[in-house]
């Protein structure tokens, strides 16, 4: 077993074939030299350096995994079932792809210092005295990302401005009527929310804006979203999806013979959703993992593979709130709100015809456990019960 990637989804499935009694060799390549690490801590304790470090809690030694670190990946051939990487080619029986996302840039700005993304450690080791010297800093990109390190920056002290070109902010995850509240947070933390504001270019210490706006940055930090790392399957016969992705079946089967495809640099059909799904959230790096180390065994026994059609859940930790979700919420007709979206904790809920197909919690985490739960077994529901916040959401 070759994993490719050893990021959330890579570690977990390694640790996944162990837990479902895989015996054969298991290499772990990945492209960073750090020990592989957690994500979700850089834009949070990391970060503000109230936590050193990320690295994940296993002991590959004693699991058995081959951890092969600053080895990346260059090429796939699958017809001779070898990967070829920067330490020369790798034989593998079965290959699973786990090579994650990378943060999309902003044209023209890479080589201006003070420039920063927020994907690994080493971006956030070089955020870290951005935060501490209290710079000025600018903020491209109201999303999870933005809002996180805005957060953090606004604890550490520093002035932020956050430059969103939509209207609001999460405009590409949530219907404006449940951004409104969200928007607030900004302000109450102290930060300048800018909407409807496009970045013209990046000169040292300055974000100019397309009306003129010349904004202060000792920093900036550029979260405008994440592309599959893929590019490095061109010519391997893998065909990608729209954004890059690699489209997995829903036993998370590539095209390829033998090469599975798991976290955010994969999408896979949801049937529970009718439609394919292409999730960057960390649950997403945990539950693929085991349905494909649960399905390689399986393949090994002659046994039929288990299907991949979870509820996506994700958290953030943004402006003093925990925002939780679950489901997903295009398929659904009716909204219905639990709380006053004016005070700190409430929920929305999201309803196809009777069943509840997602939910949004902000400081409600019951809501989101039972409601995940609800989401999964499909259970039919009362909206008028559904919608008081003093009623628990099981009893609706
Ligand atoms: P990754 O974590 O990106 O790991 C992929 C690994 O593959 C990387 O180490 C990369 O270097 C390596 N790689 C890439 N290309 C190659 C190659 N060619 N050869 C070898 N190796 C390669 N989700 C939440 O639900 N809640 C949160 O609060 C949250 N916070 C986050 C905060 C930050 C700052 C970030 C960046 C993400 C956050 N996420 C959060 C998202 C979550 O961390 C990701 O969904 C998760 O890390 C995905 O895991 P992955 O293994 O698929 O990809």
């Amino acid at each position: 077993m070759v994993v490719v990637g050893a990021g959330m989804a890579g570690v977990q499935t390694a640790v996944a074939l162990r837990e479902e009694g895989y015996r054969g060799t298991v290499t772990l390549v990945g492209a960073e030299t750090h020990r592989p690490y957690d994500r979700p801590p850089l834009s949070k304790a990391v970060l503000l350096g109230t936590a050193e470090g990320s690295a994940f809690d296993v002991d590959f030694d004693s699991l058995g995994v081959t951890l092969r670190l600053g080895c990346e990946a260059l090429g796939l051939r699958p017809g001779d079932h070898v990967l070829d990487t920067s330490e020369g080619p790798v034989p593998y029986d079965a290959l699973v792809l786990a090579t994650g996302a990378e943060p999309l840039r902003l044209p023209g700005a890479g080589d201006v210092p003070g420039v920063h993304l927020l994907r690994t450690l080493d971006d956030a080791a070089r955020l870290r005295p951005v935060l501490e010297r209290q710079h000025d800093v600018v903020v491209v990109g109201a999303g999870w990302i933005g809002a996180e390190f805005a957060t953090a920056a606004r604890e550490a002290g520093c002035e932020v401005t956050v430059v969103e070109a939509a209207d609001r902010p999460l405009a590409g995850t949530l219907p404006a009527e449940v951004t409104a509240p969200m928007a607030a947070w900004y302000a109450d933390s102290g930060a300048v929310l800018r909407t409807r504001a496009r970045v013209e270019r990046v000169e040292p210490g300055t974000v100019v804006l397309d009306d003129g706006t010349r904004l202060p940055a000792g920093a900036v930090l550029v979260g405008v979203g994440a592309r599959p790392a893929t590019d490095w399957l061109a010519g391997s016969g893998i065909a990608l999806g729209a954004h890059g992705e690699v489209p997995a079946d829903d036993h998370l089967r590539t095209t390829a013979p033998d090469v599975h495809a798991v976290g955010d640099c994969a999408s896979f059909p949801s049937r529970r959703y009718g439609e394919r799904l292409l999730v960057h959230h960390w649950d997403n790096a945990l539950q693929g993992p085991r349905t494909v180390a649960a399905n390689i065994v399986a393949a090994g026994a002659g046994e039929a593979p288990a299907v991949y059609d979870p509820v996506p859940y994700f958290w953030s930790e943004q402006f003093g709130r925990f925002v939780q979700y679950a489901g997903h919420h295009p398929a659904a007709d009716t909204l219905l709100w639990r709380g006053d979206p004016a005070g700190p904790a409430w929920s929305v809920c999201w309803l196809r015809e009777d069943r509840l197909v997602a939910l949004l919690a902000v400081g409600r985490p019951r809501d989101l456990a039972q409601g995940r739960r609800l989401i999964e077994a499909g259970t039919p529901m009362d909206p008028v019960l559904l919608a008081d916040p003093a009623r628990p959401l099981k009893s609706a």
